[in-house]
């Protein structure tokens, strides 16, 4: 009898096996993300072990890709068509020293982890130099490479720095999409030395007109910030100059594409433009206080630092008896 009974499980076994697997199979889900992935997540890792640079609305965007069942009967919601994300282009001057590739890598790995991000990148110099141009061939990064030199008139301390570079970059946008306005796009001024959270990238990208933020290590305190009261700026905390119309580090502050193609004229200048009024100066051709978007938690977060690269000490280099190779820094 035992015997009998042990031989029929046996032969259910692999049934009831099979039954176990089928209906495991049907209910497997797909599990949701733990946490929302924020575009400006630096990559997913994809089923194959590859690594994706995150688009909202790609492909790979969402939970269960891939895992769609076949011969639904239930009408699937049709999805919403997301608007584009506005590019985000970032304008660095920059110019020959010891620590420009340094910064120039610090940067790009910021950069690379942005969606939708387009470098400017216009060296202070009177052609594209060997080594800015080979780093960025190999920066993984959507960039356009410019130049501008300063006139040695103004290469003197007190005077604004890059000038002239920011309006390069200005002109190469407006030249870009003189015939496609409609873009969604925001421009930001990213000096090279600056440190750059991730998080702001996400809340500049949302500008509308112009925005403004706090600025970390900057104007001789630990910070400097616009004040806001019921969502609007009404004041600046700041050491230096709290009178100036806008009272902002370069920093501080984007702008949406628009408002840059239809303020064709608005550039930085050099004539009538008092030492540290370059940014006020800019802001008031193109907005006013009262339009300004405050970001970063109505500006309570400081997302940019505006720390600076201590000159390097060269005083061992030697003048004779040199390295028997050439190595680029
Ligand atoms: N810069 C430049 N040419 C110069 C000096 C500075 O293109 O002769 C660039 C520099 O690389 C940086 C920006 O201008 O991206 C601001 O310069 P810096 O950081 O020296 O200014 P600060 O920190 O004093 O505002
Ligand atoms: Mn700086």
């Amino acid at each position: 009898m035992k015997s009998v009974l042990f031989s029929r499980f046996f032969i259910l076994l692999p049934w009831i096996l099979i039954v176990i697997i089928m209906l495991d199979v049907d209910t497997r889900r797909p599990a949701p993300p733990l946490t929302p992935r924020p575009y400006f997540s630096p990559y997913a890792v994809g089923r194959s072990g590859t690594r994706h640079p995150l688009r909202r609305g790609g492909p790979d965007s969402g939970p269960g890709r891939g895992l769609k069942k076949r011969n639904e009967s239930r009408p699937q919601p049709q999805p919403q068509p997301e608007p584009p994300l506005p590019t985000i282009y970032a304008i660095t001057p920059t110019y020959s020293r010891p620590v420009q590739k340094a910064e120039l890598t610090r940067l790009a790995n910021t950069f690379r982890q942005v969606a939708q991000l387009h470098w400017i990148l216009v060296e202070d110099a009177a052609a594209r130099s060997e080594l800015v141009s080979r780093f960025l061939a190999r920066a993984g990064l959507p960039s356009t490479h410019l130049h501008v030199p300063t006139p040695r008139r103004y290469k003197r301390p007190g005077l604004p720095r890059a000038t002239e570079q920011r309006n390069a970059g200005l002109a190469w946008l407006r030249q870009r999409h003189q015939h496609q306005r409609s873009q969604p796009g925001v421009l930001f001024f990213a000096d090279d030395d600056n440190t750059y959270s991730l998080e702001l990238f996400q809340e500049m990208r949302t500008t509308r007109k112009v925005s403004v933020w706090p600025v970390g290590l900057v104007g001789g305190r630990r910070y400097e910030r616009p004040l806001v009261e019921n969502g609007k700026v009404v004041g600046w905390y700041t050491g230096w100059r709290a009178d100036r119309p806008f009272a902002i580090d370069m920093a501080g502050f984007a702008v949406s594409l628009q408002v840059i193609l239809s303020n064709p004229t608005a550039v930085f200048k050099r004539r009538g433009s008092q030492p540290g009024m370059q940014e006020s100066d800019f802001l008031k051709q193109i907005t006013t206080v009262e339009e300004l978007e405050p970001k970063a938690n109505n500006c309570t977060k400081v997302l940019v630092w505006h720390t600076r690269t201590e000159k390097v000490n060269l005083t061992n280099e030697p003048k004779y008896h040199l390295d028997t190779v050439k190595i680029e820094v």
